[in-house]
């Protein structure tokens, strides 16, 4: 794959540092087995790279376990509580801005229940449309996620904190006039573009999030995928970790997780 040249300049400045920079990667929106679903999952498996799945707990829960039962390097992560916008005005969100943190973690604990057929799901939160509550936060500490997942920041890697923050900031799509493909120059300017922003901060370890949409991709949001990860893993400066790592979470729910609902003592 071609890189551009803010991307090349930029990664001979990590690499002249010793640096490496920590990609993790998030896919949107699954809520039933699909063939995009199916896609996506084998284009994880063809390059071995940790893939987060943040579902949906509204569809086909039964179906969407069966499919992930025995698939590797797959986690799962709650995305809202049924994706439906009960906002008015531009800014899309599932929460009115009313709403009570009590409200909120009601909501939060309904969503968290649908999900617990699913395999190797973690108690980490992302909101649709990146949507931050002003009482989100509270009300996800309060009922003990381990983490959360929202758009931009440079986020908090775990480390002692209860509620640890890992964002996205590669999105692969572009969503004005319908969704399809950022463009190669584009998201390889804005990795560099993110690279540059945790140098300049002597944030070297800060994650850098892919986030993908598989049930929009179009041909060439796919072709670029693959081509940009099979790339990525022959590249010194870029490395892919799982969210668990992320985070610094098991990336499995115990038993008392599964049945009692979010709250659990901390390890
Ligand atoms: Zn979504």
């Amino acid at each position: 794959m071609r890189t551009t040249p803010a991307l090349w300049r930029e990664a001979r400045r990590w690499r002249a540092a010793g640096r490496t920079a920590r990609l993790w990667w998030r896919d949107d929106d699954a809520s039933a087995p699909s063939a995009a679903l199916d896609r996506l999952l084998k284009a994880a498996q063809q390059t071995r790279i940790p893939l987060t799945l943040a579902v949906v707990p509204s569809g086909d829960m039964p179906g969407l376990a069966a499919r992930l039962r025995h698939v590797s390097g797959v986690c799962v992560v709650q995305h809202g509580v049924d994706h439906q916008n009960r906002r008015t005005g531009d800014a899309a969100g599932e929460f009115p801005g009313d709403w009570t943190q009590a409200q909120l973690q009601s909501a939060l604990l309904q969503g968290w229940g649908r999900l617990q057929r699913l395999p190797n799901i973690l108690a980490v939160f992302t909101p649709p449309w990146n949507d931050v509550h002003p009482r989100l936060e509270a009300a996800l500490r309060s009922l003990g996620y381990d983490g959360w997942s929202a758009h931009g920041g440079l986020g908090d890697q775990g480390g002692g904190a209860d509620l640890a923050r890992a964002d996205v900031h590669l999105d692969l799509l572009r969503w004005r006039g319908g969704a399809r493909f950022r463009g190669r120059a584009r998201l390889l300017d804005s990795l560099a573009a993110e690279m540059r922003r945790r140098r300049e901060a002597g944030l070297w370890d800060a994650p850098i999030g892919l986030l993908t949409h598989h049930l929009v991709h179009d041909e060439a949001a796919w072709r670029f995928l693959g081509a940009f990860q099979h790339w990525s893993l022959g590249q010194r400066e870029l490395t892919w970790f799982g969210l668990p790592e992320v985070i610094g979470e098991a990336c499995e729910a115990d038993d008392q997780l599964r049945s009692a609902g979010v709250t659990r003592s901390k390890k």
